[in-house]
């Protein structure tokens, strides 16, 4: 299953690198500044009711975090990247989201790159594709038919992490 995921992540991060300024990198060579925040949202994702989490990170602090929440708040659209976003808008407002970096931990489905693109977030870094009760579309094809929206996608932080995730 990981080998078969990580050759889909291949695939998305081939498609990312052709839209973005900043070419996806693998994951030995991620920053470390990534790591780390990409390993702040796995110990989110461990605590979600589905192992998703994510960061929103502004001028190197975190503003706001979320976990997948949609069985606990009977509310589907509970994704990590939502729950962020909206603990972000609720804390601080949204202008703080415009040109802020998204860490999630799965490749962000149609409706949170929805989210990320209305919101303006300038950065998004993920860890892994998974086909897991996911609408198939991926999020740099969102991006590229959002022309108002500049967003540059990293894939493939940690991505081993994220996908042990699911193994329990
Ligand atoms: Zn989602």
């Amino acid at each position: 299953m990981v080998s078969t995921a990580v050759r889909f992540l291949s695939s998305i991060a081939a498609e990312a690198s052709s839209l973005c300024a900043e070419p996806p990198v693998a994951v030995a060579f991620a920053p470390a500044e990534d790591q780390a925040f990409m390993r702040l949202a796995l110990d989110e994702a461990r605590r979600g009711d589905y192992p998703f989490g994510a960061v929103i990170v502004r001028d190197d602090k975190v503003i706001a975090r979320g976990r997948n929440l949609g069985k606990v708040h009977d509310d589907p659209t509970a994704h990590a990247e939502m729950t962020a976003i909206r603990r972000c808008v609720a804390d601080h407002g949204s202008a703080v989201l415009r040109g802020s970096t998204l860490y999630a931990t799965g490749e962000p489905c149609p409706m949170c790159m929805g989210a990320i693109i209305w919101c303006h977030v300038g950065r998004l870094v993920f860890a892994a594709a998974t086909k897991i009760n996911q609408i198939m579309v991926p999020c740099a094809d969102i991006a590229a038919n959002a022309p108002f929206a500049s967003i540059t996608i990293k894939a493939g932080v940690l991505a081993d992490e994220a996908m042990k995730l699911f193994d329990n």
